[in-house]
């Protein structure tokens, strides 16, 4: 079943700027789905105009059956869908508590609760809670921004970039992570330019070009494509 389901979806930053050409996007219930591409492809857009924060001018998105193109993005995380931008994720002068609550403000009635999983879940976050937002390490800085994410406790969670600036072995242990999620029922689609190590995680993969899909398929048969190898994971 698919829970989020992108297609024909033309977008931009302005009406005479289509970034997004045309593209279609899947992802199944309980699923990984990466989308990876050179810079300036439009894979942050693309996530953005899912979320609601870029309009799109024609194509459709539907997220559990409903369609929310249009919708305001606290609507749309209010249906289930939470996006954690690839910077300016945290409030740097917050403290880690004072994060989570605004992560979870669509609902205010529910974050003692979710702040509780979500410490369990990461026990960085309940150590340093009374720690600013920027005395984290960039690791534990996405690891707050995934944080604040669950406390919607979404169905469909939009990563764009988590690993970006990480050390390899951060990056690793954040991959973890993000499969865990991943294991307790929340469909993922991942952006990433850590093209490998997102595809040994994902289901499927996307490659967009130039706001358009250029491969689409299983993320195993991606990985081991002689020419995606060549021209996309450098080898
Ligand atoms: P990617 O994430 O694949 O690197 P982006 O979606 O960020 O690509 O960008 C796609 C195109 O959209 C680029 O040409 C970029 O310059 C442009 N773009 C990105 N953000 C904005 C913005 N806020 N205003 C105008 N153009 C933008
Ligand atoms: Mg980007």
């Amino acid at each position: 079943m698919s829970v989020l389901s992108v297609s024909g979806l033309v977008a931009g930053y302005s009406a005479a700027d289509e970034i997004l050409k045309q593209v279609g996007f899947e992802l199944q219930a309980g699923e990984i789905a990466c989308i990876i591409g050179p810079n300036g492809a439009g894979k942050s857009t693309l996530l953005k105009a899912i979320a609601g924060l870029v309009k799109s001018s024609k194509g459709s998105v539907v997220l559990n059956g409903e369609p929310i193109n249009g919708r305001a993005p606290r609507e749309i995380t209010r249906l289930g869908l939470a996006y954690v931008p690839q910077e300016h994720n945290v409030f740097p002068s917050m403290t880690i508590v004072e994060n989570l609550e605004m992560g979870g403000y669509v609902e205010p009635g529910r974050i003692a609760a979710r702040m509780d999983n979500v410490m369990q879940r990461f026990p960085v976050l309940q150590r340093k809670r009374s720690q600013a937002a920027r005395t984290l390490s960039g690791g534990e800085r996405q690891i707050l921004a995934m944080g604040m994410a669950l406390m919607v406790e979404p169905k469909v969670l939009l990563l764009d970039e988590p690993s970006a600036g990480l050390s390899p072995v951060a990056a690793h242990r954040l991959f973890e992570d993000i499969r865990a999620i991943n294991r307790e029922g929340v469909a993922i689609a991942l952006v990433e330019q850590n093209a490998s190590d997102a595809l040994d995680i994902s289901d499927r993969a996307y490659i967009l070009v130039d706001g358009r899909n250029h491969r689409t398929g299983i993320a195993s048969d991606i990985a081991n494509d002689a020419e995606i190898r060549r021209v996309f994971l450098g080898g």
